[in-house]
């Protein structure tokens, strides 16, 4: 009898493996072990939930844990973590409620996920200060700011902070300007803190590109958001609770700090049983999603993907990377040999009442590290046709290669009309299409959506 696939990590990637493979080989044991109590659940709408825009953390759930085992005869163990892989004995170690015990696999695929970068802040185990990366770290920002915390399935205040703080706070430090600081900056906002945000880096939003930033920073501050660019942080001060930001010589009062740094890929587990990293620390697959180990597969946060414009292994952890990979792997396992596919890096943002989208190259400095001769331009287009009622503007940065033509990548940012307009780019990049090529596509037009020349051909014309 062959022996199951075991997964391990029970999300984007784990989930949608363990479903296509169940569904395109019913006869094939599939075992996920879960670490957490959640599976499936969309950790993309945690900013929201904070928000208030999404009433329950059950809401951020795509498929119920019932579901999987019931309907989709999968072996789901939630409160199980893998503690060891042994590769040549093709067995992992389980910690679960019962105690420990030894699973043996045919197939293993390793869909650990990333976590939040904690840096070695003084003061970051203070009570007040978080992270987000979690359902329950959701939870406990939002009683931190004396709300309920609805779904919530743990007790009390959660991995980290404390809600018993004298009063509502009223301010809150976030620390790093990426994609989840924004989000959680519009988050607190909507609950009338006063918002700090620092990024050690002139500025904000740093895949995206400096263009696109400078307008989110204007918008930001526009909102009431204390912006601190160029300013790292030293550390955290407080006795038990958070107090202060140290800067330099300097300490900004807070009542909370949100930690927003990056993420990194839980590869510990993986490294310590033989299988590779690539050059950005993330699990090297090949096309298929295997690792340098017969039988093991990586998908999602915890793996590399290749860009389809630089050719080279990248790390961006988004979720239709994972939820693709996993699937891929479930439909190779399942009998058809199936490429997880290649990233380009496309990205979308939610700024206040900006939308900001990326894709491809976006910075003349990456583009020439990356081998390219690259050239770009900025422009501003209209959303709609000028006649029309409720337009506003949009910026286009878009960069090519000055040698051979092509698209190398783009960003947007406006009101509205971008984060959808970006996948135009995205489409291009991946068909590799020149410059000059995308200023013909023959792209959609009526007034109350595009000028007649689109955005994204109005720039590339200016580019060809
Ligand atoms: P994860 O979702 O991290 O799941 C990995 C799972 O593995 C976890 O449940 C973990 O508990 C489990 N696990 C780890 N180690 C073990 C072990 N040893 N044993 C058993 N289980 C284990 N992406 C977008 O594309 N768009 C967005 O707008 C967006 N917004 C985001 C906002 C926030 C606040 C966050 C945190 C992420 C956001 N993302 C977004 C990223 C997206 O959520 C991830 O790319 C996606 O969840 C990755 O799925 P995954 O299955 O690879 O990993």
């Amino acid at each position: 009898m062959t022996e199951p696939l075991v997964v391990i990590g029970g999300d984007a990637a784990g989930m949608s493996a363990a479903s296509k493979t169940k569904r395109d080989d019913p006869d094939r044991e599939v075992i996920v072990f879960e670490k957490g109590e959640w599976v499936s659940y969309g950790a993309c709408g945690l900013p929201y939930y904070v928000k208030g825009d999404i009433e329950s953390l059950e809401d951020l759930v795509s498929v119920p844990a019932e579901s999987f085992v019931e309907e989709r005869g999968i072996d789901l163990r939630t409160n199980h973590e893998v503690t060891s892989i042994d590769t040549e004995a093709r067995t992992v170690t389980v910690a679960g409620p019962d105690g420990e015990f030894e699973q043996s696999y045919g197939d293993l695929l390793v869909a650990t996920g990333a976590r939040a970068v904690e840096p070695p802040f003084e003061g970051m185990g203070l009570d007040g200060v978080f992270t987000l990366h979690d359902m329950e770290m959701a939870a406990s920002v939002r009683r931190a700011l004396g709300l309920d915390a609805p779904g919530s399935r743990q007790e009390g205040d959660g991995p980290r902070g404390d809600a018993s703080a004298d009063g509502a706070p009223e301010s809150v430090a976030i620390v790093g300007g990426g994609y989840i600081g924004i989000e959680m900056a519009e988050a607190f906002r909507e609950h009338d803190l006063d918002v700090h945000v620092f990024e050690m880096l002139p500025h904000t939003l740093q895949p995206f590109g400096a263009e696109a930033a400078a307008t989110v920073e204007e918008h930001l501050v526009e909102q009431g958001v204390d912006l601190h660019l160029d300013t790292a942080v030293d550390g955290f001060v407080g006795d038990e609770r958070v107090e202060a930001v140290a800067v330099g010589d300097e300490e900004v009062p807070v009542d909370l700090v949100l930690v927003g740094v990056g993420v990194r890929p839980n590869v510990e587990l993986a490294e310590a049983a033989g299988i590779e990293t690539g050059p950005t620390g993330a699990i090297a697959t090949d096309q298929y999603g295997r690792t340098n180990v017969d039988h093991v597969y990586a998908a999602g946060d915890v793996a590399e993907a290749t860009n389809a414009v630089t050719g080279e292994p990248d790390h961006v952890p988004l979720a239709l990377t994972a939820n693709r990979a996993g699937r891929a792997i479930g439909a190779t396992l399942g009998g058809e040999p199936t490429p997880v596919g290649e990233i380009v890096g496309t990205a979308v943002v939610k700024a206040f009442d900006l939308e900001v989208a990326r894709a491809g190259l976006v910075d003349e400095a990456e583009a020439r590290e990356a081998g390219f001769d690259p050239v770009s331009i900025t422009i501003e287009a209209e959303s709609r046709a000028h006649y029309y009622p409720g337009g506003s503007s949009i910026q286009v940065t878009m960069l090519g290669d000055r040698g051979t033509g092509r698209l190398l990548g783009a960003s947007m940012v406006g009101r509205e009309g971008v984060a959808k307009r970006i996948d135009t780019v995205a489409t291009a990049l991946h068909t590799e299409l020149s410059v000059e090529r995308v200023s013909m596509l023959d792209l959609s037009y009526a007034p109350p959506f595009s000028p007649v020349w689109d955005p994204v051909l109005t720039a590339a014309k200016v580019l060809a």
